[in-house]
């Protein structure tokens, strides 16, 4: 597709998934914004990345001899990062933070800039220690970083952005700056400055549970200067009072979006009640291919060969990488079902072995194997419990079920690659997107889903992946917990193993729609240009030439 014009953009975000060993990401939000930066570069769009250099990790996890997950935060040095040779302050409580400049364009060429306070300036007072880590009082300076910091690094460099994407809403104190900016500088008053900034700003949603959605106490806001110019009443009408972060991105944007169809109906259901909002439109999550597709796969589907030679290739690769990793060794020709995700109540990890029973059998024999690998938030009990839960499962059945401690880019690329079946079972409509499947799917390993997230845009069901549950929705989890299962029993026992086993070329097929399903339609290619011809675009030609950088 041609573009009439390329707006100039520059990109927020809290963490960036750009490489596995570069450690600013601790899950999909993170991902994405890297496939984003790479398929700018992929289509030569003027893209940039801001981000803040964390660092720690969001989190180095492993078992202890329990089994339970612990965190480690090792502390990293990246001999890659160029000197932009700037500095920008951002006053934060009264104080001057010095934040320097970095400029990454190692992967993928993307461009991406990222502040780092942890210099001799501020050496008493480490910001950006750990990705999520604390709460408001650590979170705060934080995002004063990464949005007034992130402004003022853009102008410092002298770049040219005309619009403004804020990917979460950890950036929109970026927006109070592009206000500020316009009442100091331009003596415009503070109605005309939002109005004008909005034309600027576009905002990605993600969160599709309303606790997720950060809020901040305007009292808290005040003691950190992050009214920034601003009035108590100026900022409140941005954001409410507590401040939420999402709000105040729907209302310092021309245009926000969800990021599946199904997220956003639930995003706009969520955020109906806020008046003197940006319309949320959708923009469904891409994966970046390059990063995700493995070559061998790409060319024996691009030269129809033959797929399921190659698929055993990379099976076979995986289960030598979990075996040097556990010690366990997988059947090449046993049925392989892969889980991967964040451990979290809602995205029910252990759903498979909930009535263990009618699986305890396969687990025996070897005819079904399952391979885990998830980190739980530092702070999440419930969800170490899960991994500690899935770890005792191992035990009993070892040999087919393990769990791969400390996930991250690479255990993802190997198990998304490598595996048969790639399981998702989030309790509906909770899941925003979910691009681990968007990455199984695009190698041939089949989608086992709930229809949540993407895949209710993709799923043809028994054709290209399968759902279960139906679509099932009850407002007690239980009901639809209970219903869930045995849905799953049905759909894996009932079609998944015995295709596997008994119709080999069926597999195949479904293989190859798999990928016919997602090769474009899930690339971030196809993502970005959304992004430009539904939102970038739209929200450009509405800003008076006077402001557009070009
Ligand atoms: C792709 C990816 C994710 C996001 O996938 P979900 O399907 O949302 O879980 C998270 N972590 C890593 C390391 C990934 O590669």
């Amino acid at each position: 597709m041609e573009l009439m014009e390329k707006p100039r953009i520059a990109y927020f975000c809290m963490e960036y998934g750009l490489h596995s060993d570069f450690k600013l990401y601790a899950g999909g939000l993170g991902i994405l914004a890297g496939d984003y930066l790479k398929a700018a570069k992929d289509n030569n769009l003027p893209v940039i990345g801001i981000g803040l250099l964390w660092k720690q990790d969001y989190t180095q996890q492993y078992l202890d001899n329990r089994g339970f997950p612990y965190d480690t935060f090792p502390e990293f040095n990246y001999n890659f990062l160029k000197d932009a040779n700037i500095k920008v302050t951002v006053n934060i409580g009264g104080r001057d933070v010095v934040c320097k400049v970095w400029k990454v364009d190692r992967f993928g060429n993307a461009d991406l800039y990222l502040l780092d306070t942890d210099i001799e300036e501020n050496r008493d007072w480490v910001i950006n220690d750990q990705l999520y880590g604390g709460f408001s009082e650590k979170r705060i300076p934080q995002e004063l970083v990464l949005g007034i910091g992130g402004i003022r690094a853009i102008r410092a460099l002298g770049l040219d952005i005309d619009i403004y994407h804020f990917n979460e809403g950890h950036a929109v104190f970026a927006g109070i700056e592009l206000i500020r900016e316009k009442m100091h500088n331009e003596h415009m008053s503070f109605e005309d400055a939002w109005e004008t900034t909005r034309n600027q700003i576009v905002f990605t949603t993600h969160t599709p549970v309303r606790a997720g959605n950060e809020e901040h106490s305007l009292g808290m806001l005040w003691d950190k200067g992050t009214y920034n110019w601003l009035s108590y009443d100026q900022l409140r009408a941005i954001g409410g009072d507590p401040f939420n972060m999402t709000i105040a991105g729907l209302r310092l944007s021309r245009i926000a979006n969800g990021v599946a169809q199904l997220h956003c109906e639930t995003a706009n259901r969520m955020w109906n009640f806020v008046d003197n909002r940006a319309p949320i439109i959708c923009v469904t999550n891409g994966v970046h291919r390059d990063t995700w597709l493995d070559k061998r796969m790409e060319e024996t589907y691009k030269n129809n060969g033959n797929l399921w030679e190659t698929h055993l290739e990379l099976k076979k690769e995986l289960i030598d990488f979990v075996k040097d990793r556990t010690g366990v060794v997988f059947n090449l020709h046993n049925l392989l079902i892969g889980f991967a995700r964040r451990s979290t109540e809602y995205k029910r990890t252990n759903l498979i072995l909930k009535y263990e029973d009618k699986i305890s059998p396969l687990l025996k024999e070897g005819k079904l194997q399952l391979l885990f690998s998830g980190k739980a938030h530092p702070d999440d009990t419930e969800g170490k419990t899960l991994i500690s839960h899935l770890v005792s499962m191992s035990k009993k059945y070892p040999g087919s079920i393990v769990f791969l401690e400390n996930y991250d880019m690479e255990i993802a690329k190997k198990m998304v690659t490598g595996c048969d079946v790639w399981l998702n079972s989030p309790r509906k409509p909770n899941e925003a997107s979910g691009t681990s499947g968007m990455k199984a799917a695009m190698n041939g390993v089949l989608n086992l889903s709930t229809l949540d997230g993407w895949w209710p845009e993709a799923c043809v069901h028994g054709l290209n992946g399968w759902q279960f549950g139906d679509s099932f929705h009850s407002e007690y989890s239980w009901e639809q917990d209970r219903h869930d299962i045995e849905s799953l029993y049905r759909v894996l026992l009932g079609e998944v193993i015995p295709t596997y086993y008994n119709d080999r070329e069926k597999w195949v097929n479904m293989m190859k729609a798999s990928i016919d399903t997602v090769y474009e339609k899930f690339s971030a290619t196809r993502m970005i240009l959304d992004y430009y011809k539904k939102m970038y675009l739209e929200a450009y030609r509405l800003l008076p030439v006077r402001v557009r950088q070009h």
